[in-house]
């Protein structure tokens, strides 16, 4: 029976599908494996969600000595966080032009170094929980398609050149081939990365657990309630953990358990596929995509894994029908479109070896959402990182941790998530 389609307005489910099929990187990199929820508990904080945010959550606050229960739905880094591109950006859904226009340059600035900071801090976390060689320094390149895109990427240059962050301008001469047959130019990243997303999370969570985190899998929360004293989140078994504050990394499914984010938070589904490592007559695997590779504004993005595989995402169109959905369904029309472009751009036959979907967020206003909800001051929202969660999940993470135990709060006016207060932008 087809899935109903979700009004893009509406409500999250409460949990994800637990049945909906995997990703190449979840195939290859399983999960420890931990016991669901069995009987009720308390700890200081509980974390819901076990994608990169709820795992770096976790770990920074069982490392500053927080009793922390972490619950997930189904294995950690089942989401988007197992499912995506693997890029390791600076820098957030709106891209620091954009975001200049909004904020000003100083801020824009400002909140670019922060994704700067964060990124750095993650390879080197990578490194300590024995993840190095799932979070690589490989640089990253933003491909131009038309003379509209080249104009973004002068824009962000010169904007991040002033604020002396590291880019490289790659005029349409000096992209090799063959992406100069099809691209008008681009913008070098040298410290950006490529991640392999499921292993790197996994390993987070791992090392969570390690430094004392209690992980559950298989446990879907249903509800959570709250009032001045604590909060309760309860699994759909009925099975409870107390707590004084619980952070919600649910990200796509963020207004299944809070329903003030309904409308606030959409989620954005996008299509991916890994093709068969290409190869020289000699069977010599062939190095296509030296840095992750992205263009068409975000709607195409490819990264050559460490053994030559071709991972490569996006849509053909930003068809508002197909995308708005909590469904993690392969799309035909859009896996046919990545199997062209590979033809295309790479000139290389695909032999496709997985398809999958992942489902991420975007919020209305295109900022994420950091902390208490209003009027509910133990519950920390913590996502809509509107496909740039990556580093941003981790950042955001740690700064909502050192929010739920007391420490200094360093979560960026911005994105505060108290703005969806009646009459605020992003609303
Ligand atoms: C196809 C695709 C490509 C992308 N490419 C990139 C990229 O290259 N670079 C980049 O920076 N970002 C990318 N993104 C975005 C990035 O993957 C996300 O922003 C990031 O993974 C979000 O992490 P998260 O932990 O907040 O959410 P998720 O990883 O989605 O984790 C949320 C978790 O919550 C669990 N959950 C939901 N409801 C419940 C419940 N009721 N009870 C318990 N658990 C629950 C889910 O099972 C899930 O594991 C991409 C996303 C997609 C989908």
């Amino acid at each position: 029976m087809p899935a109903a389609r979700p009004s893009p307005a509406g409500r999250a489910p409460v949990a994800p599908d637990p049945d909906a099929g995997g990703s190449w990187w979840q195939a290859g990199w399983p999960s420890a494996g931990y016991g669901s929820l069995a009987r009720s508990t308390d700890a200081d904080v509980v974390v819901v969600g076990g994608g990169v945010t709820g795992s770096s959550a976790a770990w920074h606050l069982a490392r500053a000595g927080a009793r922390v229960v972490l619950v997930e739905a189904r294995e950690l880094a089942s989401g988007a966080s197992g499912r995506n591109g693997g890029f390791l950006l600076a820098g957030m859904a709106h891209r620091p032009a954009a975001l200049a226009a909004l904020v000003g340059e100083g801020r824009a600035a400002e909140l670019f170094g922060l994704t700067v900071e964060g990124r750095e801090r993650l390879y080197e976390v990578a490194a300590q929980v024995g993840a190095a060689d799932c979070a690589v320094r490989t640089g990253s390149l933003r491909l131009a398609v038309d003379a509209g895109e080249v104009e973004d990427l002068d824009r962000e240059a010169t904007l991040l050149e002033a604020a002396g962050f590291a880019v490289e301008r790659l005029d349409h001469a000096s992209l090799a081939p063959p992406l100069r047959d099809h691209f008008r130019g681009g913008l070098r990243f040298p410290d950006d990365g490529r991640s392999v997303p499921a292993g790197w999370v996994r390993a987070l969570g791992a090392a969570a657990a390690e430094a004392g985190a209690i992980v559950h899998e298989c446990s879907p929360i249903a509800a959570i309630e709250d009032d001045e004293d604590g909060v309760v989140v309860r699994t759909r078994a009925g099975v409870e953990v107390r707590a004084d504050h619980v952070v919600v990394a649910t990200e796509a499914w963020l207004s299944g358990l809070l329903p003030e984010l309904a409308g606030v938070v959409l989620p954005y589904r996008s299509q991916v596929l890994a093709a068969a490592p290409p190869r020289t007559d000699d069977g010599v695997v062939r190095r296509l995509l030296p840095e992750v590779s992205w263009s068409r504004r975000g709607w195409d993005y490819a990264q050559q894994a460490a053994d030559g595989t071709l991972v490569v995402g996006g849509e053909e169109l930003e068809d508002i029908e197909h995308v708005r959905s909590w469904d993690e369904t392969v799309v035909d029309r859009d896996q046919r479109w990545l199997e062209g472009w590979i033809r295309r751009v790479l000139e290389v036959e695909p032999h496709v070896v997985a398809r999958w979907a992942g489902v991420l967020s975007q919020t209305v206003d295109g900022f994420p959402l950091l902390g208490p909800l209003p009027g509910r001051p133990r519950v920390l929202a913590c996502g809509g990182w509107g496909g740039a969660g990556n580093v941003l999940g981790f950042v955001g993470g740690g700064l909502v941790a050192d929010l739920a135990r007391g420490a200094e709060d360093r979560i960026p006016p911005e994105l505060r998530a108290a703005r969806i207060a009646e009459g605020s932008s992003a609303r």
